[in-house]
């Protein structure tokens, strides 16, 4: 495990830290029950209070250290891809529905976008199953690093991933995606042997509309990433 101030580990922490108030707590109402009031206690006892107190909330804030930390990584066992570390199709499916919950409240639409590597069949007949993993691993860094903070990025299926844009426009967001074709297609892949190779991308976009399910939001990128498919690779096809 790893030692890191995660959020989880520090939430846990505060949370033995204030559950450590029960301990001196707990005592006094014990001594009030049996007729020594809480103040004459307190005074005769100040070593012992204080012991009980910061004893009980050093153990309790290193045990939920340790939990929050543990929490931490099952979490991110939980929603992310093992071999690329994007997030995975079930965190991924999970943000959409929240997505379109907020659609649902405040008209705020999103942008979903399907990508697929062009002929990565290839890569893996070429070079080997393991650097097409390693080609997928530089894939997925060379898009979080250009998509924006807020977009979320899934690999649904073996080379396919999908990107949701919360609040953005069609326009923008076929710019973002005509930058991201360019910035894969000039990136330079460098696989184990110290050789470069390029690879490309097909993408389909669209927009969330009015009464769209999941489903059918999904199939439409992915309809329309067949047909950037079928007009050539390497492009955009917006539905
Ligand atoms: P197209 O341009 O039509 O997409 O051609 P393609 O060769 O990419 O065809 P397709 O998308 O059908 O092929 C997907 C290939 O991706 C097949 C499979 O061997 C490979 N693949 C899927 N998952 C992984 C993986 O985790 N690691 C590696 N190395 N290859 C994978
Ligand atoms: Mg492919
Ligand atoms: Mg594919």
């Amino acid at each position: 495990m790893r030692l890191v101030w995660s959020s989880h580990a520090r939430k846990r922490m505060a949370q033995g830290a204030l559950a450590s108030v029960g301990a001196p707590l707990g005592w006094l109402l014990l001594e009030w029950a049996s007729g020594v009031p809480p103040f004459v206690s307190y005074v005769h006892n100040a070593g012992l209070y204080s012991y009980m107190l910061f004893g009980t909330m050093l153990v309790f804030s290193a045990f939920g250290f340790y939990v929050g930390n543990h929490e931490a990584s099952s979490w991110a066992l939980a929603i992310r891809d093992p071999l690329t570390g994007a997030f995975n199709r079930r965190y991924f499916e999970a943000r959409l529905t929240e997505e379109l919950a907020r659609f649902h409240r405040n008209q705020q639409r999103f942008a979903l976008a399907c990508l697929d590597i062009d002929h990565f069949k290839r890569v893996n007949d070429t070079y080997g199953h393991a650097t097409g993993d390693v080609v997928l691993r530089g894939l997925v860094s060379c898009i979080s690093q250009d998509i924006r903070g807020l977009d979320v990025l899934a690999r649904i299926g073996g080379e396919e991933f999908f990107i949701l844009m919360p609040t953005i426009d069609q326009q923008d967001a076929e710019k973002a995606m005509q930058r991201l074709l360019g910035a894969i297609r000039a990136h330079q892949f460098t696989i184990d042997s110290g050789d470069t190779l390029h690879i490309t991308i097909s993408i389909g976009l669209t927009m969330l509309r009015e009464n769209d399910t999941l489903p059918a939001l999904m199939e439409r990128a992915d309809k329309a990433m067949y047909k950037a498919k079928q007009s050539g690779r390497d492009r955009l096809v917006s539905d």
